[in-house]
């Protein structure tokens, strides 16, 4: 789960990292008021005002921008709130901005220059520890200094069982070029925020720019977090941070049904009981010289209810050409499922793409009969490359 930088912050403060403050408002006039409580609470004469979406980039796409009095805290919220945000990371058509965050300005001029790094805190799938992620090359995109500058991105491998150590914060600090105070802080900062991505079960807290500030301290001035759908049961408090309107609709509806649905950008659906069938499915599909339009797993339980859930799921994506249908039935049996479909297709009227419903396992052949006795535009097949086939078929 995916969270806005107003609520990553949030969490970051709340483990005791230091962030920029700043305050969410979904109006001009909720800007405004946010803008002069944060005058009183940090005396900050400038704010800027942030665009809440899910997607990095909101610098370059204008979705950021520094408002030096209180009319121009109204004007750019105005502007802000409601526009279709395009950055690097939306599609075409942007993504439409319903709430700001109003934030202190923290790059007020001092004794020594702003400084901006790059940190993040991540699992490195391939060794199972987590990693600290950095940069001196922040505020930009981490993909193109990875590309151009890769020596200038360290890592720190923490070993998950032990615990971040003391001088591996003391070397990101040290490589990071810092002394004296800021050095300081940095490893407060670095212990802090591993505590945070550790204890609220994260699978990504990546912090673009981390700030020195022009008297040293060092601060989250943004926050992409990812919480691991997985944890959820035990983040009650973080749960109720999913934004749905940040989220795939038809994903979101598949959640609400129990399926596990991916959306994909082919032309064939797929509905399938089990992950491990699901990705073989669509390898086939590929074999077959289509694309999967779509992951969905139907589970265990797949009755006409869930049959027919799924078929609707499916048929939201106007790019389906093929329904590919793959059923291994164990604990289901294959004319249960069978009956599942006819009646699912019953229910729904026309289906305007061809269906090929393979059903294999127990009861196997008699699924096969009530489909082909059904008289409905449906075919079935008992092998995997007779599927295939017929796939094949269809789409040319
Ligand atoms: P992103 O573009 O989506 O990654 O959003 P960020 O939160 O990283 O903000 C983009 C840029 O806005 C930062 O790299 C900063 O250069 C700038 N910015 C953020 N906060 C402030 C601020 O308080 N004052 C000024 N002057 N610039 C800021
Ligand atoms: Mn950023």
């Amino acid at each position: 789960m995916n969270l806005h930088e107003y609520q990553g912050k949030e969490i970051l403060n709340s483990f005791g990292v230091e962030i920029q403050r700043g305050i969410v408002a979904t109006t001009p006039k909720e800007a405004v008021e946010a803008a002069k409580k944060l005058t009183e609470e940090t005396g900050t004469g400038w704010h800027v005002i942030k665009a809440q979406v899910h997607a990095g980039g909101r610098g370059k796409g204008g979705g950021v921008k520094l408002a030096k009095n209180i009319k121009e805290v109204e004007d750019i919220s105005s502007n802000i709130i409601g526009m279709d945000l395009v950055t690097p990371q939306t599609s075409a058509e942007g993504k439409r901005v319903h709430q700001v965050l109003v934030a202190e300005d923290v790059y007020y001029p001092g004794d020594s220059e702003p400084e901006e790094y790059y940190i993040s805190v991540l699992l490195n799938r391939s060794t199972g520890r987590n990693m600290i992620m950095y940069s001196t090359e922040g505020g930009m995109d981490i993909e193109t200094v990875a590309e151009e500058t890769p020596h200038l991105i360290f890592t720190e491998e923490i070993d998950p069982a032990v615990g971040l150590l003391g001088f591996q914060a003391r070397r990101v600090a040290f490589n990071l070029g810092l002394s004296g105070k800021a050095f300081k802080e940095m490893t407060k900062f670095i212990t802090a925020l591993y505590k945070a991505y550790n204890e609220s079960d994260a699978s990504l807290f990546e912090i673009n720019p981390v700030l020195k500030t022009s008297d040293d301290k060092i601060i989250a001035v943004d926050a992409k977090v990812s919480i691991d759908d997985n944890s959820l049961f035990r983040h009650s408090n973080y749960e109720q941070m999913r934004d749905k309107r940040e989220e795939n609709p038809v994903e979101v509806e598949a959640k609400e049904k129990g399926l596990n649905y991916v959306d994909l950008d082919g032309n064939v659906g797929c509905m399938v009981n089990g992950a491990g069938l699901a990705m073989a499915t669509m390898d086939l599909i590929k074999q077959a010289g289509g694309e999967p339009a779509n992951f969905l797993d139907v589970g265990g339980t797949a009755d006409a209810e869930r049959v027919e859930a799924a078929f609707k799921l499916i048929l939201k994506d106007p790019s389906v050409k093929a329904i590919l249908i793959n059923i291994f039935g164990g604990i289901v049996r294959c004319d249960r499922v069978a009956q599942g479909v006819i009646d699912a297709y019953k229910n729904m009227g026309t289906i305007h793409v061809p269906i090929i419903v393979r059903l294999q396992g127990t009861n196997a052949d008699i699924a096969k009969k009530l489909i082909d006795d059904s008289g409905l535009d449906v075919q079935s097949a008992i092998e995997f490359q007779e599927a295939a086939d017929k796939v094949k078929a269809v789409l040319s």
